[in-house]
């Protein structure tokens, strides 16, 4: 049976990977000035263009995610890229994140 953690009470995965907006995030995103403003642009070849969340220069943490790491939240939950909702608690890549802050496994 895989782990269970409190996600408000991590928010490793959240200052680890890079998001890619995907499928509808575009859509919805761009529909939405306060939720792009939380984007970046990635030119990728041939000038497509696509678009990560933000993070924060210094600490790698996504610009959405609000608290300090023990007591977090999402600030855009309802909102949220569909890659940040298929990230499943106990996952290879949710461990991943949480040994590399030293958390519990
Ligand atoms: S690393 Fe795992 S436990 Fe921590 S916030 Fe992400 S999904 Fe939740
Ligand atoms: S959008 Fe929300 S769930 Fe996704 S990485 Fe940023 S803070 Fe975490």
């Amino acid at each position: 049976m895989a782990a269970s953690y409190d996600c408000q009470s991590c928010g490793a995965c959240c200052a680890t990977y890079d998001v890619l907006l995907m499928g509808t995030d575009l859509d919805r995103f761009e529909a939405d000035p306060s939720l792009l403003a939380l984007t970046t642009p990635y030119e990728k070849l041939a000038g497509a263009q696509a678009r990560f969340m933000r993070r924060e220069a210094a600490t790698g943490r996504c610009v959405a995610l609000h608290g300090p790491l023990h007591a977090c939240a999402c600030s855009i939950y309802g909102d949220r890229p569909i890659l940040c909702r298929e990230l499943e608690v106990g996952s290879p890549h949710c461990l991943a994140a949480r040994e590399a802050f030293g958390l519990p496994l």
